[in-house]
């Protein structure tokens, strides 16, 4: 009797198909892992690699960012612009394209990879929404620790009550709803609110008030949005604390700040307070030279993941309460046309925006009365508007999920919340930290929440790196053979 080695196909699940997934899984394809490998990637809704970003609209939202910077392959910086003319020709990298267009090409690049891999990968394709995620009784999740073939480290658990068995998971489960102020309960239920505006469209209809709470970039596109949706006008306000609309991007070149970066990590050491003075001087610097502000916001977004680990804990909750408006604000931009046509919307006074605070609303017939308190100022303030959209974006803490999977990850300890409410703790290749402080083995995070650690990783640049980052490790062959020993 001899014996017979069989590869068992390793089973990696990527839960979630929107940027990231989606992403993970076209690098796997394309790095042709050496061995069996299946790919199953899920998601609850019905197109793969779109996610709420880059999905099919009414109104053609635009990327915020060029088209020569958009690519998924970081080793072929125009392939986004390559896909984007063969639909539209005159296309160049300094446009910004439709986000939609964009969803197509994450669609395109995850199909291309999958039809040139090898027939030993396989990716499949689920439509469902997981509840959880459970370890497999016997494995271990320390690090240190591999599954051995056959016995599958994780049950993962469909909503419709199928079990599926994993070797690795990949949790990609994107941006998560808005939080809620206080204030907005009185609204809850009512059609006059939307809670929020990725996940049913808000409408406009023509001759009414709008009051968008948040200034920032969905702001930004649900006035766009609502202003070409209404043949008659519709009169926007909209509030923030600080009352900041993000600047216009630029055509700049960034050409890299060598000599620089020394003194933004030693300042990152000490306190923000310094960070802040040492970027401002960065800023001068550029300035002075003849560049453009947003080259040194590069400079400190690039190294944003080893600035924010080196600032203390006290000095990082300084920085979200004092400094993060500012900085948001001029990192995250918005194209010229965007910004040309708000302007063109408050010069008819069609568009307003107020730095304040809302104090409280009161449903009367079609109208909603709110009340507010401009910045710096006792005095209260009323507006009355049909409707009210939240536009604050996502709510990145864990802690006040209202997901199922989040909150079962949670409570079994297998993810752990970081203490300042900006997502889940992660290791070396966003590895899940565990409630007792330990990376999983072969239970990975990737999406906006990768900020508890890293700070910048909302946008496609941040999170690219990841994907590619992950998808290597993934690939990389483990230390122990998974094989399985068959008596022939
Ligand atoms: C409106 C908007 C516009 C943006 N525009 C730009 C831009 O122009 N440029 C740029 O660089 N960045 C942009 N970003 C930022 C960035 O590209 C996105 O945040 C990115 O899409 C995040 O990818 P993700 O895969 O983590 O999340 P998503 O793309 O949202 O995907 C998450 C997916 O997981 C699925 N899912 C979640 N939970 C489950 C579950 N339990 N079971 C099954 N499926 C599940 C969801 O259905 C979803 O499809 C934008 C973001 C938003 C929200």
């Amino acid at each position: 009797m001899g014996s017979r080695v069989t590869h068992l196909p390793r089973t990696i699940i990527i839960v979630g198909a929107g940027f990231s997934g989606a992403l993970v899984a076209t690098n796997l394809l394309r790095l042709s892992y050496w061995r069996p490998l299946s790919v199953v990637l899920i998601d609850r809704a019905p197109r793969m690699a779109r996610g709420a970003a880059y999905a099919e609209r009414a109104h053609p939202y635009l990327l915020n960012v060029p088209a020569g910077r958009m690519s998924v392959n970081s080793h072929d910086p125009l392939d986004f612009l390559k896909f984007a003319q063969q639909r539209l020709r005159a296309a160049t990298a300094d446009d910004f394209l439709p986000r939609s267009l964009y969803g197509e090409y994450l669609e395109a690049s995850l199909l291309e990879a999958e039809l040139a891999s090898p027939p030993h990968l396989r990716l499949s394709r689920l439509q469902a929404t997981v509840s959880s995620i459970e370890r497999s009784g016997g494995t271990s999740g320390a690090s240190g620790t591999s599954a051995i073939g056959g016995a599958s480290a994780f049950r993962v658990k469909l909503e419709d009550g199928r079990i599926l068995s994993a070797d690795d998971v990949v949790l990609a489960l994107g941006n998560p709803p808005p939080g809620q102020l206080p204030a907005t309960q009185t609204l809850l239920g009512s059609p006059r609110y939307v809670a929020d505006p990725w996940s049913s469209a808000p409408e406009f209809p023509a001759g009414e008030t709008v009051l968008i709470i948040g200034t920032g970039l969905t702001m930004a596109d649900a006035v766009i949005a609502g202003a070409a949706a209404s043949r008659d006008k519709v009169v926007f306000h909209a509030i923030s604390r600080h009352g900041l609309v993000p600047p216009s991007q630029t055509a700049f070149r960034h050409a890299g700040c060598e000599g620089d970066s020394g003194a933004l990590l030693r300042a990152a050491s000490f306190s923000a307070k310094r960070l802040v003075r040492a970027v401002r001087e960065l800023t001068e610097d550029v300035q002075l030279r003849g560049g453009d502000w947003r080259e040194a916001v590069t400079c400190v977004r690039n190294l944003a993941p080893a600035l924010w680990q080196r600032l203390p804990t006290r000095e990082r909750k300084r920085f979200l309460r004092h400094v993060r408006p500012y900085w948001d604000i001029h990192r995250h931009r918005l194209p010229q046309q965007t910004l040309a046509q708000l302007e063109q919307l408050r010069r008819e006074d069609n568009f307003h925006v107020h730095a304040g605070r809302i104090l409280d609303f009161e449903l009367v017939g079609d109208y909603i009365r709110v009340r507010w308190r401009p910045r710096g100022s006792d005095e209260v303030k009323t507006l009355l508007v049909n409707r009210v959209i939240n536009c604050t974006g996502a709510d990145y803490n864990p802690t006040r999920s209202r997901d199922p999977l989040v909150l079962s990850l949670l409570a079994q300890g297998l993810a752990a919340a970081d203490g300042l409410g900006l997502g889940l703790r992660t290791g070396t290749h966003g590895a899940l930290i565990d409630s007792r402080g330990r990376p999983a083995s072969h239970l990975y995070y990737i999406g906006p929440m990768l900020r508890a650690d890293h700070w910048e990783c909302t946008a496609a640049q941040e999170l690219r790196g990841h994907a590619e980052r992950l998808a290597h490790h993934l690939a990389t062959p483990v230390a122990k053979p998974m094989f399985a020993l068959e008596r022939a």
